[in-house]
C-alpha cells in the first residue's frame, strides 16, 4: 500500500501538541520531578565513583556536569514556563533527568504525527500492545531473545503484507503504523525485559492470536496484552516512551550493568505510518520568539532545584539575550491580565511528561493492589 507523504510541517505541530505541559501553573511539579530525578543521578555518580573501569569514569564525568542549574524563561504575558538552557549528558539510560527531557521530546514528536495521520485516517485507533519474554539471569540472553522474536514478529508482517507466498498471517498486520520500546524490569527474579507498542488500527488486534503467535516465535513466552487508547492520548503514548525513565526503578548496581549491555543498542523503533519520525536532538524548549519574558534561574541544592539570583554565567555558559526590563506598572498591568485570564476554565490541563510517568505508576501500582485484595478476599 502506497504510505501517504506526512507534511513538513509536523515538526512545528511537535512543539504545539506537547509543549502545553509549559504552563506556568503546572511549574512546581515539574521543578519537583526534575529534581527527584538529578537526585538519583547524583546516586548513580556516586555508585560509580568506587568503581574501577574507564566507562564508569567517563560516565560519572558526564552526570557530575548534567542539570545542577536549570535555566527557565518565564513568559509571563501568556503564562507559560520554557526550559531555556541547562547543562545534560545525555546518557538516558543512568540519568533519569535527560531521559524524562528525551522521553518528552520524542512523545511530543510521535503525538504531532499521530496528529496529522489522525486528519488523513480518522478510522485509525491506538492500540497498547506489551509482548513479554519470560524472565532470566542473563541479561544478554533474555534480552537477545526479545529482539529476535520482535524481529520475526516484523518480518511476518512485512511478508504478508507484501504478498509472499506461504508468509503467515500475524495480528500486526491490523497495525498500519507503530513505534515501540524496549524496557527491562529485574525485582529479583531476573531479568524481565518486554516491549510497549503503539499501533495505529482500524480494527483492534486480537489478543489471543497475538498471544498463540507470539508463543510460536519465543517458545517460552506467550504473555501480551493489547488494549485501546482511549482518553487523553499522552498518557498511553506515555507507556511507550518512559522506557529509558523505567531504568531509575532499577537497583544503582543493575541500572548500572542494564545501562553498559544496552548501550548503542536501538530501544525506540517505529514503522509503516510512524516511520521516518523525526525526534529533535536538543534536550530543551523551543523559545517563544519575539514575546518578553523573565529568566528564572535554579539551583540544584538541599536535595531540590531552588531558585537564585546567581546567573550560570559566572560558570562559563551562554545564556541567551537578557530579560527585557519592564516598568512596575508595565508588571501590573501584566499581572491583572493574566489573572483575568486564569480565572476562565482553561481548555486542557497539560501534564509534563514527568508527572505523566509519574501518575501512570500510581495507577499501575493501585491496580495492583486492588488485584492483590480481590485474590485474597
Ligand atoms: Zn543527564
Amino acid at each position: 500500500m502506497a504510505k501517504k507523504k506526512t507534511p513538513v510541517n509536523e515538526s512545528n505541530l511537535a512543539e504545539g501538541a506537547f509543549t502545553g505541559v509549559d504552563e506556568a501553573e503546572n511549574f512546581g511539579d515539574r521543578l519537583a520531578r526534575y529534581g527527584q530525578a538529578h537526585a538519583r543521578s547524583l546516586a548513580m555518580l556516586e555508585h560509580l565513583r568506587g568503581a574501577p573501569e574507564v566507562e564508569a569514569t567517563k560516565t560519572a564525568a558526564g552526570l557530575a556536569t548534567c542539570g545542577n542549574y536549570l535555566h527557565f524563561r518565564e513568559y509571563f504575558t501568556v503564562g507559560k514556563v520554557r526550559l531555556h538552557n541547562a547543562t545534560f549528558c545525555k546518557q538516558h539510560l543512568v540519568c533519569p533527568l535527560c531521559a524524562i527531557r528525551r522521553g518528552a521530546k520524542a512523545l511530543g514528536a510521535y503525538l504531532a504525527r499521530w496528529q496529522v495521520i489522525q486528519e488523513q485516517r480518522p478510522d485509525l485507533r491506538p492500540y497498547l500492545i506489551t509482548l513479554t519474554v519470560k524472565n532470566g539471569e542473563d541479561l544478554d540472553e533474555r534480552q537477545a531473545h526479545l529482539t529476535r522474536s520482535l524481529k520475526r514478529l516484523m518480518h511476518h508482517r512485512r511478508d504478508f503484507n507484501a504478498g509472499t507466498r506461504g508468509a503467515p498471517w500475524t495480528e500486526l498486520c491490523k497495525a498500519e503504523g507503530g513505534v515501540y520500546t524496549l524496557e527491562l524490569t529485574n525485582k529479583g527474579n531476573g531479568w524481565h525485559p518486554h516491549c510497549h507498542m503503539i499501533a495505529l488500527a482500524a480494527s483492534e488486534p486480537c489478543q489471543e492470536a497475538l498471544s498463540a503467535e507470539w508463543h510460536r516465535i519465543t517458545g517460552d513466552s506467550f504473555i501480551v496484552d493489547v488494549r485501546p487508547i482511549t482518553g487523553d492520548p499522552s498518557e498511553g503514548f506515555m507507556e511507550v516512551f518512559k522506557y529509558a525513565v523505567k531504568f531509575s526503578d532499577l537497583s544503582l548496581e543493575d541500572n548500572w550493568h542494564a545501562a553498559q549491555r544496552l548501550k548503542g543498542k536501538r530501544l525506540l523503533n517505529s514503522f509503516g505510518l510512524f516511520r521516518g519520525v523525526e525526534v529533535p536532538e536538543s534536550l530543551l524548549d523551543e523559545p517563544l520568539d519575539s514575546l518578553p519574558y523573565w529568566d528564572r534561574f535554579y539551583r540544584y541544592f538541599g536535595g531540590e532545584y531552588r531558585f537564585t539570583e546567581e546567573s550560570p554565567k559566572t560558570h562559563g555558559e551562554a545564556v541567551g539575550a537578557p530579560a527585557l526590563t519592564l516598568s512596575p506598572s508595565t508588571i501590573r498591568a501584566v499581572k491583572s491580565r493574566r489573572g483575568n485570564a486564569t480565572a476562565m476554565p482553561p481548555p486542557t490541563n497539560p501534564k509534563s511528561f514527568a508527572v505523566l510517568v509519574h501518575e501512570g505508576e500510581q495507577r499501575r501500582k493501585a491496580a495492583l493492589k486492588r488485584a492483590e485484595t480481590r485474590s485474597k478476599s
